[in-house]
């Protein structure tokens, strides 16, 4: 018992000291231990460790008027690096990133099936094509991330269920590290793509807030106090399912009405080639262009999209109260179009007033998300011990 007590009390003061610097940058082993409560002979023991890993790194010392000032430790972001995996529907997207989810390297696979053997393959080939490829001086590759839309079991790396590709209780994260043999995280992917904004990006120093993605699908994952929110099943966000039209078309859930089935980017972009009888080959840039020439018909759809979305997110935020929304997916590449109609109509139904909608306008911003799953390790004290050091 005494051991396990040690083991854990070790990995929560590492992941308080990392936490630390994460949210404020380099700081002297003095003013860890002031700002944290830990004593000063546990920060040098920690510290140690981690500069010892790669995992921290001593600053240059600066001399101010008052002397030699304490050296700074700082995180390594460039001392181990992490791979992330989006599937979508014709190839997966990959990226090689350092600890911070910034992109090295990236690179796709595409197949014909969404069978998981093929995954599992694709997935193996992008790893080994990344780590061939990584330039010089990048650390070791510490896990892979794999991001997917549907429900997860993010613990034992399951795909309990995903309706677009057709996957039932698949246990991918185990077949993927038997090939690759580095350890694999899986998540559904507005979670992830939530989770890398809660670590590295627009919300890292925001407690609260929703993580909006229009995509191929509809979801907006919730960090609530610092935590983000899986729910009780990994269900957490499928905002994308809450029932706009009762009598609306078909969705890939098998059921009628969802918001996404209606205003997910292929949706809207499907709409708009019809009214405007348009061929099969026109898509979201052609969209975006003619509603920049002030076509009315194609402002009017992206309008509606941005006001119905909007009404389902005014509700959310009314039960959930977030400091900002972040917005990323395809159709944020719609800009105002899109997003301005939807803050109008968060002005209109927000209990009070409507936190403001900050988009990620990235174009690859679904893969760093994935990465994060695999950098989180480092930072997450919501992991409990046993879990997080026996990867799949
Ligand atoms: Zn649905």
């Amino acid at each position: 018992m005494l051991k396990i007590d040690q083991r854990t009390s070790r990995a929560m003061n590492r992941r308080l000291v990392l936490n630390l610097l994460r949210r404020e940058g380099p700081l002297s082993r003095a003013e860890i231990a002031d700002v944290t409560g830990l004593s000063r002979a546990t920060v040098t023991f920690v510290v140690g460790d981690l500069v010892k890993e790669n995992y921290l790194i001593e600053q240059e010392t600066t001399r101010g008027a008052s002397g030699r000032r304490p050296t700074p430790v700082a995180i390594n972001y460039d001392g181990h690096a992490a791979i992330g995996i989006k599937m979508n529907i014709d190839r997966i997207e990959c990226i090689l990133t350092n600890l911070s989810t910034t992109p090295i390297l990236s690179h796709a696979i595409d197949y014909s099936n969404t069978r998981p053997e093929t995954i599992v393959e694709a997935s193996h080939q992008a790893i080994k094509h990344l780590i061939a490829n990584a330039p010089k001086g990048i650390g070791p590759v510490t896990g892979i991330g794999f991001s997917m839309p549907g429900i997860i079991d993010n613990r034992n790396g399951i795909c309990l269920k995903s309706h677009r590709f057709g996957w039932n209780n698949v246990h991918f994260a185990e077949q993927l590290f038997a090939k690759s043999r580095i350890p694999v995280w899986m998540e559904d992917d507005t979670i992830a793509f939530a989770l890398a904004h809660h670590l590295f990006g627009l919300g890292r120093n925001v407690g609260t807030f929703i993580a909006l993605a229009i995509g191929a699908g509809i979801g907006s994952a919730t960090v609530a106090d610092g935590v983000v929110l899986r729910g009780a099943h990994g269900h957490a966000g499928k905002l994308g399912h809450v029932k706009q039209h009762l009598e609306g078309p078909l969705c890939e859930c098998g059921q009628r009405g969802c918001l996404q089935a209606s205003y997910s980017e292929p949706a809207i972009v499907a709409r708009w080639r019809k009214t405007k009888d348009l061929p099969a080959a026109k898509d979201r840039f052609d969209m975006l262009e003619a509603a920049k020439q002030g076509d009315a018909e194609t402002r009017a759809i992206l309008k509606d999209a941005g006001e119905q979305i909007g009404i389902q997110l005014a509700a959310q935020i009314n039960t959930i109260d977030p400091e900002i929304v972040i917005a990323g997916g395809e159709a944020t590449a719609f800009g105002p179009f899109l997003l301005d109609p939807m803050t109008e109509t968060l002005g209109k139904y927000c209990f009070m007033q409507a936190p403001p909608i900050l988009a990620d306008e990235r174009d690859n911003f679904w893969s760093p998300g994935a990465a994060a799953l695999a950098t989180q390790r480092l930072f997450d004290f919501e992991v409990d011990v046993a879990a997080d050091e026996t990867p799949v």
